[in-house]
């Protein structure tokens, strides 16, 4: 059993062949539009531009912020390398923070003590698609007068309190990676809730350039005016996407269904393992079956297991702050949660399409090694 399997609705292909069929292949057509729509309407966001990856939604992110050499940006320890890599790309020094006690999202309480004269930005990971106390990070960055970046990669279609987390930021970023609820093979989005960044982000997005403004008839020839790159997604990734949003409410309820099977057979374990704590604020999108072992000895146990049954069970981050690249940039700070769920963290096979049996096999030999 493969620990991840995309999940195709039926009608990308379809919508592949209108794209095909059409005269226009290249990015920013009919099924960009389509799919922008959507998010802005479900979600609320001021704007949304799809972007080629969720990484390439963050460097626009660290753009649209103005980072430069020596600007201080904070950010947990345990997440994805891309959420480094895109605000130290434009020269910012990067202020990692411990995950939490009960949850490998950051521990919001200990960002305050990390903010300086230099800090720029606060990224906030929304791990799991469970979400950071946004209340604490907005209360924080309007004191300090700082931005608030979500990474939601992982976090389409889940709220904190009755708000769509990518909404809350002053932008936000979000993956359709194969590994993703919603999925373009590669994709991403861009999401700009603060008015300030809405006209420059499209110029950004293409090439530095105004030529969104040209094709809208707001001005009569387009050029170079700021600095940018090539952010968009062709129609054919769109196209795929707009099939996938189409099914979100189903996609999601599977999840679900999936997360609360595999809870509902691994509950008995709460003494033995940690189990993913959903805080009151939070809802639960079902991006990942994770728990979190006692030990790296006994992952490793556990995944050898899991593996001789047949079962790839996988790892997830390594704390960045110990990274090989990072590591010699005079940190000394200790991250010892960053670090646990580093060394103890599995998550469970995760697709829509796992049976009932499938899902009974992978708890039953989960149960099994703890017994
Ligand atoms: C998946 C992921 C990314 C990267 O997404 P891509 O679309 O592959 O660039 C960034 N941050 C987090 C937290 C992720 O889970």
């Amino acid at each position: 059993m493969t620990f991840n399997r995309p999940y195709i609705t039926g009608n990308e292909i379809q919508y592949l062949n209108k794209v095909l069929g059409s005269t226009k292949i290249a990015g920013n057509g009919k099924y960009t539009k389509k799919c922008q729509s959507y998010f802005v309407n479900k979600y609320g966001f001021k704007k949304a531009l799809l972007t080629t990856s969720c990484t390439d939604a963050l460097e626009m992110c660290a753009i649209l912020a103005n980072i430069s050499s020596g600007d201080e940006v904070i950010m947990p320890s345990y997440t994805f390398v891309s959420t480094a890599n895109a605000f130290l790309l434009r020269g910012a020094k990067i202020k990692f923070v411990d995950s939490r006690e009960d949850h490998p999202g950051m521990n919001e309480d200990t960002i305050e003590a990390n903010i300086t004269d230099k800090t720029k930005a606060i990224v906030v990971v929304h791990y799991a698609g469970v979400a950071v106390d946004m209340d604490k990070v907005m209360s924080l960055a309007n004191k300090y007068d700082l931005l608030v970046i979500e990474d939601a990669a992982q976090a389409i279609d889940s709220y904190y309190k009755d708000t769509p987390l990518g909404s809350i930021g002053h932008l936000s970023s979000f993956s359709f990676h194969e590994t993703k609820n919603i999925i373009s093979g590669e994709g991403g989005l861009l999401a700009i809730n603060d008015g300030e960044f809405t006209q420059r982000s499209e110029i950004i997005w293409e090439k530095g350039t105004n030529r969104s403004a040209f094709f809208r008839g707001e001005v009569d020839k387009y050029g170079w005016v700021d600095i940018g790159s090539s952010f968009l997604p062709s129609e054919l990734i769109a196209s795929f996407l707009y099939a996938q949003l189409e099914q979100l409410v189903v996609i999601q309820s599977q999840r679900k269904k999936i997360w609360t099977q595999y809870f509902e057979f691994l509950k008995t374990l709460k003494n033995k393992v940690q189990l993913p704590n959903i805080p009151e604020y939070a809802t639960n999108n079902a991006h990942m079956f994770y728990f979190v072992c006692s030990s790296i000895e006994e992952r490793t146990a556990l995944l050898s297991h899991l593996k001789e049954k047949n079962i790839y069970a996988v790892f997830h981050y390594q704390s960045l702050h110990k990274s090989e690249f990072f590591r010699n940039n005079n940190h000394k700070k200790l991250m010892p949660l960053s670090d646990r769920y580093s060394d103890c963290l599995v998550r469970l096979p995760f697709y829509i399409g796992l049976t009932d049996d499938e899902i009974n096999y992978v708890a039953e030999s989960v149960l099994e090694f703890y017994k």
